[in-house]
């Protein structure tokens, strides 16, 4: 058997490629060694409830009317997916809280600038100056070097806390790297969850979009194997030939599209004598799924809450199992629904930062244990944040990952969701026609990976 294009892993990017690829009659195969298409957005069934793995919202809304420009819009036609199927619900609002300080914001970006200016006065017109600068960078060229995000943002904004409520959420949702950001990836993230904002698929949110995708691609031709792990990499005369599945079999390809992962998909190679994807992601994060008990109307409107409690936001990997001074609460069903949607249960997601050698390191009896305690701990956080009571003790369902979790379900080293800190922008590795699309080529998020796939196949795979 001989493909065009292997695609390792079933992901948002990996379809994303697959559909592109699909679309010329391009021979692909995806490879996914889950049961499930997804990777780290999923769905899951337990104890009678349905509930979704990756899906707070996506970023990046766009109204139908909006310019062609926009990256929403631009997916959807990439992908030949109308508008209308994926069916955007808004949110309400999200808010960014901190001691003493709350920014507001929604999909209309003047909420947000008023809120600036409300809490932070003597900062409104600096702001308006960062917005200006992040209006004019050019955040997409692949050849950007790094530069401290930290360093700029300073050039304007200068009052700390404001400064580190700006960069909570888009660490939060887009980050590999501790406590900065790379200038080119804070600009994306400003634009998308800031300037465009959050929606959720319509339908039955993530599953919808996920349906969505699998269709195109297998509509257009598209082959995918699941439950079908790629075990090696097979190269010949420094090019990338032939794949080797979990089953032995061998599959020949004029080009392989890995989205496991730079330092996943090194593992895979036959060959080492290479730099790339050497230093797996370090940050790793710990969720609870409560749906409490009894006390919606205590539930409040906002969708996403990105809090911090401390006297300087940390975003580290910290020294404790967990570090739940600052985190995201998201409140799935908080959206704007329409009728026929399916609206998700009343669940109230928690996600904090963890230290993933502390999880691996748990001896099988320690492991869950420390994970009840840290449950409590997160969700005892969640009520303190948002007033919810009794969410610890009332809940009628909890369930909760951890980095082990992640790594177990996506083969995410340390269950680093972000992966690695150093990125692969160009999706190049050191064999002929072995690309990286995804998570480490450095499109992070739903909307990045999808973006992502679509680029690296557009760039090298439809030549
Ligand atoms: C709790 C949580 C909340 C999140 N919330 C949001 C959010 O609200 N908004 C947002 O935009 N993003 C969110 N994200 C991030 C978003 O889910 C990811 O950035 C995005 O899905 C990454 O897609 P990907 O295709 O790059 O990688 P993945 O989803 O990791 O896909 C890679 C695929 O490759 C497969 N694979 C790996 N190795 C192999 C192998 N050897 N052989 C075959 N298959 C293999 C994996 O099983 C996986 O299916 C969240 C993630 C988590 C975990």
């Amino acid at each position: 058997m001989k493909y065009d294009c292997v695609i390792i892993g079933a992901g948002l990017s990996g379809l994303a490629a697959g559909i592109r690829l699909a679309h010329y009659n391009k021979k692909v195969c995806i490879c996914e060694q889950h049961s499930r298409i997804g990777g780290l957005n999923s769905y899951y069934n337990r104890g009678g409830h349905s509930l979704e793995t990756g899906l707070h919202a996506m970023t990046n809304f766009a109204g139908r009317g909006a310019s062609k420009s926009q990256p929403l819009l631009k997916l959807l036609r990439q992908l030949r997916i109308p508008y209308e199927a994926l069916q955007p619900r808004e949110q309400n609002f999200s808010e960014v809280r901190f001691p003493g300080k709350t920014l507001r914001f929604d999909n209309n970006f003047a909420a947000f600038e008023s809120s600036v200016a409300d809490n932070f006065p003597e900062q409104a017109d600096n702001f308006r100056r960062l917005d200006n600068d992040i209006m004019a960078w050019d955040e997409v060229n692949l050849s950007n070097p790094f530069l401290s995000a930290r360093a700029r943002v300073a050039g304007f904004i200068s009052d700390p806390v404001l400064t580190d409520m700006l960069f909570c959420p888009l660490m939060y949702y887009g980050s590999a790297i501790e406590d900065d950001m790379d200038y080119s990836q804070f600009v994306i993230m400003y634009k998308s969850i800031f300037k465009e904002g959050f929606f959720r698929p319509g339908g039955s949110g993530i599953r919808s979009l996920l349906d969505i995708l699998q269709a195109r691609f297998l509509e257009s031709g598209g082959e995918l194997q699941l439950k079908c792990a790629v075990k090696k990499i097979i190269s010949r005369n420094g090019r990338a030939a032939e794949i080797q599945t979990s089953d032995g079999e061998i599959i020949e390809c004029s080009d392989i599209l890995s989205t496991a992962g730079a330092p996943e998909t090194r593992q895979l190679c036959d060959t080492r004598d290479d730099k790339f994807g050497v230093n797996p992601g370090l940050l790793a994060f710990m969720e609870v799924i409560a749906i409490p008990g009894g006390q919606s109307a205590e539930l409040g409107n906002a969708t996403i809450i990105f809090f911090n409690d401390s006297p300087a936001f940390k975003f580290r990997n910290p020294p404790e199992m967990i570090d739940a001074s600052s985190g995201v609460i998201c409140f799935p069903f908080n959206f704007k629904f329409e009728p026929g949607d399916i609206i998700p249960e009343r669940a109230v997601r928690t996600t904090v930062m963890a230290n993933n050698a502390a999880w691996f390191n748990l001896s099988q009896e320690d492991y869950a244990p420390r994970k009840h305690e840290a449950i409590a701990t997160v969700l005892q956080k969640t009520e303190a944040i948002t007033g919810i009571k009794n969410l610890n003790n009332e809940s009628v369902f909890i369930d909760a990952f951890t980095p082990k979790t992640v790594q177990r379900y996506t083969g995410r080293i340390n269950g680093a969701i972000y992966g690695s800190p150093v990125k692969f922008k160009t999706g190049k590795t050191n064999l002929d026609h072995l690309y990286l699309a995804g998570t480490d080529q450095g499109f992070l998020g739903i909307t990045g990976a999808i973006l992502s796939g679509i680029s690296i196949a557009n760039l090298y795979l439809l030549e």
